[in-house]
């Protein structure tokens, strides 16, 4: 007998489990792959004894997580490692941009935009914590502090293209640009500065770090404090309908809404049902991992020094190939994202030979090969790049849904990040968690706050349902 099962095993379920078993329950975590981890794992993939990151590589909201940065997963492993900056973004003529943790010498370096960058990011960057509070976690609560949301939200609910213009110079656009990206949305639509906004400011807080000894290292020491508190995990166990759970009190689901629909079946309340097969999926990734000899010959001396450096050039072309991917084309210079880890954590490396990790923003349900355009955007701002690539693995898009359902059609976000859907995830509750079947709830990134590696979906999930079910939440 269980008191809880969680399904699913990626960083949402995971930190559900732990928050369950943290209040006494019995908790056994079933995954359908034979690895746990989902969105957070690692291992070789080029070169042998060369450590690659297989789908998260950086981490601003990871470390600004209370349960990833506590003592208790430390002490199972999870060490967050800083490069020196923390992401770079490049031009052609060979100018760039960066941003560090300090925001002061990050808009020093933008000279003539120094000012209007301090403006927009001196306060959340300062307020993290506490802007964290209000928008990592359901928005229709009541802020816990107004005036700092007040400020972030007039930002936050504009256009990425919109916001762009507080800022004079190519660089300090870009670089707001590039981190707006992460949204998979076309930059002209609002609140598409909300996921810019928040990633920068987590720069300026504790940095874009990553894990030490890779991203794997953090669901393996969510699943260790698991089994400390007396947790268990069965690996190689799809879950394909509720009614073949254990008999349980708690039941958390780390799926897609689509696929907690089916699980569900008619158990599920008609309207919530229909929220669910309406849920929209956005654009999609397609992963490549290079093994380098000597790294990537970057023109600009910053993107030698950082964790990560988005390719795609000016506001308008990111702008520009985000609208084509959106519309389901491939851009023929797409949004790419090279993660450097090995710079903070050389263990990754093998003497001189790094792994390098990248993906391309493609269409939602890619079906091609865009290899070629993943490395054209490298040489472009790296040339010489190809020569110095001793293997390379390429994991296509519509590979991504085998390896984890919740990446459907390749999407990486577990859902499109629309207005609405950035408002009322999964739907418009005010527990969004709660399936509306009792004890049931959803805990995947399709809730709030959405996609990342934080665990914030699975613990307000188990935190409601520890309500549900009249355990008093503590903590
Ligand atoms: C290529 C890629 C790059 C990314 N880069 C970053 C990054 O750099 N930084 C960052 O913070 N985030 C990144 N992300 C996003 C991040 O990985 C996800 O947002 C996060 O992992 C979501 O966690 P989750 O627990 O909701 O779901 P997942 O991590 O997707 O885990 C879901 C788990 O549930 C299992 N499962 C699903 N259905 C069933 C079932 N029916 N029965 C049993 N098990 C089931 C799956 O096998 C999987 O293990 C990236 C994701 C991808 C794919």
């Amino acid at each position: 007998m269980t008191d809880a099962v969680v399904v699913g095993s990626g960083p949402n379920g995971l930190a559900g489990a732990v928050t369950l078993a943290e209040h006494g329950l019995t908790v056994t975590v079933l995954e359908a792959a034979e690895e746990i981890g989902g969105g957070a794992r690692s291992g070789e993939s080029t070169l042998p004894g060369l450590l690659h990151d297989h789908c998260s590589a950086v981490h601003p909201f990871g470390v600004a997580s209370p349960l990833l940065r506590s003592p208790d997963l430390a002490r199972h492993g999870l060490e967050w490692a800083w490069p020196e900056v923390d992401l770079a973004h490049p031009l052609d003529g060979g100018e760039a941009a960066a941003a560090v943790r300090s925001v002061r010498d990050t808009a020093r370096a933008l000279g003539a935009d120094a000012d209007a960058w301090l403006r927009v990011f001196a306060r959340p960057g300062e307020h993290f914590d506490a802007l964290a509070e209000d928008v990592l976690r359901p928005l229709l609560r009541f802020p816990r502090h107004p005036l700092l949301l007040a400020d972030f939200g007039r930002r936050a609910a504009l256009p990425a293209t919109l916001l762009a213009r507080t800022w004079r110079t190519a660089r300090a656009r870009a670089l707001f640009a590039g981190a707006a990206a992460h949204a998979f949305r076309p930059l002209d639509r609002p609140l598409t500065s909300a996921v810019g906004l928040l990633l920068l400011a987590a720069a300026h807080h504790r940095g874009w770090p990553v894990a030490r000894g890779g991203s794997g290292r953090i669901t393996a020491a969510l699943a260790a404090r698991l089994t400390e508190l007396g947790g268990r995990i069965e690996t190689g166990h799809p879950v394909r309908a509720l009614a073949d759970l254990p008999p349980c009190r708690i039941a958390l689901l780390d799926v897609a809404p689509g696929a907690a629909a089916d699980l569900c079946g008619d158990r599920l309340p008609p309207r919530v049902r229909r929220a669910y097969r309406r849920w929209r999926y956005g654009p999609a990734a397609f992963r490549m991992d290079f093994a380098v000899q000597g790294g990537v010959p970057w023109r600009h001396p910053d993107c030698r020094r950082a964790g990560t450096v988005h390719l795609g050039g000016t506001l308008e072309e990111v702008a520009h190939a985000e609208r084509q991917t959106a519309r389901g084309r491939l851009p023929a210079r797409p949004f790419v994202l090279v993660a450097q880890q090995y710079l903070a954590d050389p263990g990754r490396s093998r003497g001189d030979v790094h792994p390098v990790y990248a993906y391309a923003h493609v269409p939602h349900g890619y079906d091609g090969d865009a290899s070629w355009a993943v490395l054209a955007q490298i040489e472009r701002f790296a040339p010489g790049f190809r020569e110095r690539v001793l293997a390379t693995t390429t994991l296509p898009t519509r590979h991504l849904p085998r390896h984890n359902p919740n990446l459907v059609g390749g999407d990486i976000s577990t859902g499109a990040n629309t207005a609405r859907q950035t408002v009322l995830r999964p739907r418009a509750a005010l527990d969004p968690y709660a399936t509306g079947i009792p004890g049931v709830h959803l805990c995947s990134a399709a809730t709030p706050p959405g996609a990342g590696v934080h665990g914030l979906c699975g613990i307000h999930a188990a935190r409601s349902a520890l309500r549900h079910a009249g355990i008093p939440v503590t903590g």
